[in-house]
């Protein structure tokens, strides 16, 4: 009896994206049978209409006819890996070649695995399910190297890897890139009152408010360090980005956590510093980070439960 896919799926809700290419109909309608219950289901019936649904839905695997009109099952592979988006996508080859050259060749090309036509249901079904669960496996493994443990928002990790490609996909769009710091006030006298457990259980409550005050998909809240925090917000000026930080700093305040250590207020508040760059060949990321961290102190010693910002521009 065969084990239902759900149970072995990571997140049990979302169904894993399994893509068919085959320029024959009918073998779309074999495979797509196989696996329509278990999975979404993608098909394409031509190369160029396969590397087309790749970027668009990132498929968990990809079953792939070698032989087919226009590009070929080989090219298809070829161009998908040299492709940083869809390069981590599991591919297997489907084909009614039976040389061992062409299945060498085919794991040269960096395909995980070789199916032969006609069709065996068993062993397709189980190849499928091996290669799923290594690469859901592998995305979970990722996804939690990238997490903070404790708040459960993105971490320093993941803040280096994103501000990195957001401030590279902004210098060839020539657009702005903003960056926001926050520091939770008066943090270590937070501690000292109410203890670190309390302490703990601030950093989340805060996190979790900064997350949900951001909107944009491209936009990214992590934890920078102990008790700040950075938010980074491709496509978006200065302005745009004050306008999210005095946000932040409103609503942070109106979560009404307890502070009676604060010189500021009776509740949790944070001070923000904004920078904003378009970025430029002579200019660099640490250039960004400082602004925003200058900015952020200048709010302290401005009083705190505040908002500074700054753009750089080049020389
Ligand atoms: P300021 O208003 O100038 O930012 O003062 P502050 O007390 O917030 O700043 P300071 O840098 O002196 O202290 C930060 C405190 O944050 C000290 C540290 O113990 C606490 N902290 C850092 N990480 C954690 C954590 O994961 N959990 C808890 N509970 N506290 C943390
Ligand atoms: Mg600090
Ligand atoms: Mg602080």
């Amino acid at each position: 009896m065969e084990q239902s896919m759900e149970a072995w799926l990571p997140h049990p809700h979302s169904r894993p994206k399994l893509l068919i290419v085959d320029d024959q109909p009918t073998n779309i309608r074999v495979l797509h049978e196989l696996f329509r219950e278990d999975c979404d289901v993608f098909m394409a019936t031509s190369g160029e209409q396969a590397i087309g649904v790749c970027r668009l839905q990132l498929p968990d695997l990809i079953l792939l006819d070698v032989v087919m009109e226009g590009i070929d099952g080989h090219e298809v592979c070829r161009r998908l890996k040299a492709d940083p988006a869809t390069q981590g996508i599991p591919i297997i080859f489907v084909t009614a070649q039976q040389q061992e050259s062409d299945e060498v060749s085919g794991l040269e090309l960096g395909a995980v695995d070789f199916i032969s036509k006609p069709i065996n249901p068993t062993i397709v079904r189980a190849r499928v399910r091996t290669h799923l669960t290594l690469k859901l496996q592998n995305d979970l493994l990722r996804s939690m190297a990238l997490m903070d443990g404790l708040t459960g928002v993105a971490n320093r990790r993941k803040f280096d890897e994103d501000i990195l490609a957001d401030w590279r996909q902004c210098f060839r769009e020539r657009k702005p890139l903003s960056l926001v710091l926050v520091d939770v006030d008066f943090f270590k006298r937070y501690n000292d009152q109410y203890g670190h457990q309390a302490g703990d259980g601030c950093l989340k409550s805060v996190a979790q408010e900064l997350s949900l005050t951001v909107r944009r998909p491209y936009d990214l809240v992590a934890r920078y360090g102990g008790e700040e925090f950075a938010c980074v917000l491709p496509n978006t000026n200065l302005a745009g980005a004050v306008e999210i930080a005095e946000r932040m700093q409103e609503r942070i305040r109106a979560l009404g956590i307890e502070h009676s250590a604060s010189d500021v207020d009776s509740v949790v508040t944070v001070s923000l510093g904004v920078a904003t760059v378009t970025p430029t060949g002579d200019l660099t990321i640490s250039a960004l980070i400082e602004a925003a961290d200058k900015q952020l102190y200048r709010a302290k010693i401005a009083g705190r439960a505040r908002v500074c910002s700054s753009a750089i521009s080049s020389k």
